[in-house]
């Protein structure tokens, strides 16, 4: 479970470091490698041998030649399925199968149902991760397709305690409040889990596709429930337990403050997720069943729904704003189901820039999520990678 928490500077060419830069394609060669890091050739070329060894870097073939003999390339291997990802949402999972570069080999999308208990549901999802595991042909060749396995990423819609893997007091999970996700995986699977709530691994998978080279990213998670991830210094920051960028109770300016699941009224997540959404239509006397309704709506232009996102997006606003001026981020990205509700956006980019220091809106980039369905799967593959690599 522990994952290296040095800050990023004393990470400079280490392991993992040089491996990203082989995976990104910023270094091909050992001699790259040493350029890049600053080391001596003779140190990179153990760190190499040591990546090489445990099957995380290939050398492949012959690079350009700069006049001497032709240099080999270095790859991270590609193809194989060999971590497992679940990103376990409020009616979905998203169930994939990714290889070391973070790629996605084979995934799927299965309806879930909360209520039936932790136990079932991780319980079948593991099952999907070792038949989708198994069913990839590079990892058949290698022999026992399971052995190939090198860890599972999972994602939680709900607070983890970091150090323990274990979910304290989630919205919305009935069942679930206490229990050791680590410890169940650990029973199931004979390789390392790493657990982390789904904004985090949003906020991972967002930040190593498409801002790798920003160091301070906010990435909002806005669907049923609302939640975010922060990268400081260019690592994913949890804080002292686990919790930090958990912004769903923070209380919001509303009236009336509609009573929220953690027994307070007015946070953000009974004001501003897709569940208030559905809440607030309802009690409208609008028939709506769930967020697809709620989104249909607002893309049609119903007045009522519009003026709810409106409301919505002015919320996680105020919120954001608070967060941009403490935190100073260079990117401000919005992912979830409700990222590409625009009067949401809209009312949210309106309100950051009201409430913000010129100072810190001047360069701030603020946009939606890119990455698509398969972002937090990518985020559960780059932890385990991260725990692979800092193992190794
Ligand atoms: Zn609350």
């Amino acid at each position: 479970m522990t994952i290296d928490d040095a800050p990023r500077d004393a990470l400079r060419g280490g392991p993992r470091e040089l491996l990203r830069w082989v995976a990104t394609g910023a270094a091909v060669s050992r001699a790259d490698l040493s350029r890049l890091s600053g080391l001596s050739p003779s140190t990179v070329s153990q760190r190499v041998e040591a990546l090489i060894s445990q099957g995380l870097l290939e050398e492949t073939g012959a690079g350009r030649s700069r006049g001497g003999r032709r240099p080999r390339q270095l790859a991270v291997p590609t193809g194989g399925a060999v971590v497992g990802a679940i990103d376990l949402g409020a009616h979905h999972a998203r169930v994939g199968a990714l290889d070391l570069s973070g790629r996605v080999v084979q995934a799927r999308t299965l309806p879930v149902r909360i209520e039936d208990g932790p136990e079932a549901v991780l319980g079948a999802l593991l099952a999907e991760v070792a038949t989708l595991v198994d069913g990839d042909p590079a990892a058949s060749r290698g022999g026992s397709a399971t052995g190939a396995l090198r860890g599972v990423g999972i994602g939680i819609p709900g607070p983890v305690q970091h150090s323990t893997g274990r979910i304290v007091s989630p919205s919305r999970m009935p069942g679930w409040n206490g229990f050791d996700v680590a410890a169940f995986c650990a029973g199931r699977v004979d390789v390392p889990v790493i657990v982390d709530n789904d904004a985090n691994l949003m906020a991972l998978g967002a930040h190593r596709t498409a801002h790798s080279e920003l160091d301070h990213a906010v990435y909002i998670k806005a669907g049923t429930g609302i939640g975010s991830g922060v990268i400081s210094s260019g690592r994913l920051h949890r804080g002292a337990q686990g919790s930090a960028g958990d912004i769903s109770h923070c209380r919001v300016v509303a009236d009336p403050a509609p009573p929220c699941t953690c027994g307070n009224a007015g946070c953000l997540e009974a004001v501003a997720s897709g569940a208030a959404l559905v809440t607030a239509l309802r009690g409208q006397g609008v028939p709506v069943s769930d967020l697809t309704g709620v989104i249909r709506l607002i893309d049609d232009g119903d007045r009522q729904a519009t003026a709810l996102a409106r409301q919505a997006g002015r919320a996680v606003g105020e919120i954001l704003a608070v967060v941009v001026n403490f935190f100073n981020p260079q990117v401000v990205a919005i992912g979830g189901r409700l990222a590409d509700c625009e009067p949401l956006l809209a009312s949210m980019r309106a309100t950051l820039y009201e409430r913000c220091l010129p100072l810190a809106t001047q360069t701030l980039l603020i946009e939606r999520v890119a990455a698509g369905q398969d972002v937090g799967i990518t985020g559960a593959a780059h932890l385990v990678i991260d725990h692979v690599v800092a193992a190794a």
